[in-house]
This record gives structure tokens, sequence and C-alpha cells, in this order.
């Protein structure tokens, strides 16, 4: 038997009134997943369990069979782990945005949130500001005080660790501020003044930086300063393959999945062209999904899309990103593992939903169909929200989501 799990992030939702107060999922043609769902089942499951924050951080943890109330510090030391970090135990671990405040005379405090992506600065721009900055003589000798180190990438996206610290200080998003004063959402608690004078020093260096000369000329945002959030203590997870005797890749373009799998021994090969986006590689996403089940029994492909749709509050992309994960992915996914000539389960799901009306994460039970290539249930019904709740059947751990597909 091959068992492949399909995470679609973010897509389940509410009705939306421009879709005809109908949700995307139900508006989607997606003949080949409201096939396996009308031979399969559909109910809903809770995966993120009361008391701890929506997100895929917590909500993937669920479904991978972590139950995250045990073991969840944040989203960074996740983040970390996939991005090839490796973090002992004592450490803190911090995202670190690239963010763009504004430079209203020399009071760091008196600034406003202007962009949590540094104005969308592009990868080569934000990978020199970093270097620049951990170059920074005065800045170095601050880092080097506080015992903190960088991992930089390509993207507005960063990775701090401190040898040691504590995690309990309260930090806020910067996507969550959008347009706000930052005054009132700086660090606090313990540790908040050391993350204040780094924060306030790398504004004070970055703001002259050629680059952000250059983008204020061009009109754009400077990218100026950095932003403290999401930390978290080293996590340890118990060997997947040693919980469900099954071994297998797990197929992301984000680092958060990608860690996941890396803290439960699973594999997560890169795949060119992954990018999260609605315009991602489904084909290789796929290909290298069919490449791991020729020798393993386990695959799961992880689409960001949907969720970016729901950020964005776009419905009629939401719409899109669910169609194209029908015929980008599911149908080359199903002749492949025809082709393999195994039975099959497939376990396709929405991680939490990230509704059109909020534009942010929500811990409402989503749908999931469980579909067995050897039973044919006949019940009919098509994968969306409400033939999930009409089952009146509700799963009500994400932990159990693994046992279930693995037949445990
Ligand atoms: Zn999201």
């Amino acid at each position: 038997m091959k068992y492949v799990l399909v995470i679609g992030d973010g897509m389940a939702d509410f009705p939306v009134k421009e879709l005809g107060d109908r949700t995307p999922l139900d508006v989607a043609r997606k003949p080949t997943i409201d096939r396996l769902a009308a031979d399969g089942i559909v109910a809903e499951v809770k995966t993120v369990p009361d008391g701890v924050p929506a997100g895929s951080d917590t909500a993937i943890l669920s479904i991978f069979g972590y139950d995250p109330r045990r073991v969840y510090t944040g989203r960074s030391p996740l983040e970390a782990a996939g991005s090839g970090v490796k973090m002992k135990a004592g450490n803190i671990s911090f995202r670190c945005n690239l963010a763009a405040i504004t430079e209203e005379g020399e009071d760091y405090r008196a600034q406003t949130m202007l962009s949590h992506s540094g104005g969308a600065i592009d990868g080569q721009e934000a990978m020199r500001l970093m270097n620049d900055l951990i170059a920074t003589p005065a800045f170095a000798a601050i880092l080097e005080k506080y015992g903190m180190s960088f991992t930089v990438n390509p993207s507005y996206r960063h990775i701090a660790v401190l040898e040691t610290g504590s995690d309990r200080v309260e930090t806020t998003p910067p996507h969550d501020i959008l347009t706000q004063p930052i005054a009132e959402h700086l660090p606090k608690g313990e540790g908040a003044d050391m993350l204040y004078e780094i924060m306030a020093a790398s504004w004070a260096v970055l703001k002259k930086h050629p680059i952000n000369e250059a983008r204020r000329q061009a009109g754009k945002m400077p990218a100026n300063s950095l932003w403290f959030w999401g930390q978290g203590s080293a996590v340890q997870l118990n060997s997947f393959q040693e919980k469900y005797g099954r071994y297998g890749d797990a197929i992301t373009a984000v680092p958060l999945v990608a860690g996941i799998a890396e803290l439960a021994g699973l594999k997560h090969t890169p795949v060119a062209g992954a990018t999260g986006e609605i315009d991602t590689n489904y084909a290789g996403k796929v290909h290298t999904a069919l490449a791991a089940l020729q020798h393993d029994d386990f695959a799961a492909i992880h689409v960001e899309a949907p969720d970016e749709c729901g950020h964005a509050g776009n419905a009629q992309e939401k719409v899109r990103a669910i169609e194209l994960l029908d015929s980008e992915v599911f149908v080359p996914l199903l002749e492949g593992l025809e082709a393999l000539g195994e039975r099959y389960r497939i376990l396709f799901l929405s991680d939490h939903y990230t509704p059109i009306v909020t534009r942010t994460h929500d811990g409402t039970p989503v749908p999931y169909l469980l579909y067995d290539s050897g039973v044919k249930t006949g019940r009919g019904l098509p994968y969306c929200e409400k033939s999930a709740a009409a089952m009146n059947d509700r799963m009500e751990e994400g932990t159990d989501l693994m046992p279930l597909l693995f037949g445990l």
C-alpha cells in the first residue's frame, strides 16, 4: 500500500458574498478531487486544539501526528530546522524580518510599521543589506555581546539564534501591525531590552545604506529595520518512522513544513520552481512525490497558494488555486499512482481556514477527505465544508489523522 497526504494550505473558508454566498471549495471545479470524495469519506477534523494559535505551524504539526499543545514552542524553531539551522538545547531562535518602517526624527520608538517584507524587497538586495549590516563593526559588537547569530536567506525572512536566553518575551508579527505606530508593539518581557537595542541599531545602520538610498529615490520603501517575532526554544519530535512504521518525503516550498519534516526525520526534497505561490511548479512537486513512492510508502505534497490567496482576500484567485490543485496535482498524481500498480490511500485536507473575509488564520475544524483505491464507499458527496459538516462525525484530534491514513 502507498500513502499520500496532500495539504491545500488555507483552502477552507466561510461563504463569500462575491461567490454567491458559497465557499471557494464549493465553487471550484475539481472533478478529480470530487470523484475521490464521492468514493471515499469526507468529514471534519479539528487540527488546531483550543488554546494554541491557529496557523500552519500548529495545524501541520497536528496533521503529522505531533500534538502542538505538547511540542509547539513557536514558529521560528520549525522554520529554522527547515532552513538547515541546527539548534542546540538552550538556544532560542527568532524569526527576523527585514521590515520597512518610517524615518521620522531619530527616535526609533516613534516610527510606524510600513511593510513586513521591507517593501517587497528582492532576494539579492535583502542578502546584501543583511550581510553588510552584520559586518558593520558597531552592530557586530552588539550581536557578539548577546551571543546572537544570523542565518541570512535570499528574502525578507531571516533567522536569528541566541546561544542562551529566554523565550518568555512577547513579540508581535509585523504583518499584524501594518500602518500602526510600533511603540505599542515593541518586545515586552524578558530580553525585550536586548531585542530593542538590536532593532534600533539595525535601523541606524540600514537607513543609511546605499541600497535604501536608491530604493527611496525609486519611490520604493527602504528595508530599514530588523523585526523579531515567532521565537521559541529548540524542538524535538519523535521519529515519524518509529511512530507509524512509514517513511517518505514531504514536498513543500515553505521552510516551516520542511522544518517539521526535518524534525520528524522525514525527507524534504526541494523542488526547483516551487514558489509557495499560485505559479508554483506543480508538475515538479508531483514528480518528486511519485519518485519517492517508487521506493518509500509515504509522500506528502504541501501547496501554499490557497492560503496566500486567502491572505490577499482574493476569492477568485482562491477558487483558481483550488482548481489548479485538481488539474495540476491530483490528475497527474492519480495517473502516477495507478501506474505504480499498488493499492493506495490519499488523505487530502486544508490545514486551517484562511477566510477571505478575515484574511488571517482561523482554527475552525476543517474538512478532510480520505480515499482508498480498494474501497468504494458510494457516499457520493463532494469535498467541501458543507458535506464534511453533514457527516456529523468530527475527529476531535488532528493527531488521529495519520493513524487513520495508515489504518493503524
Ligand atoms: Zn497563512
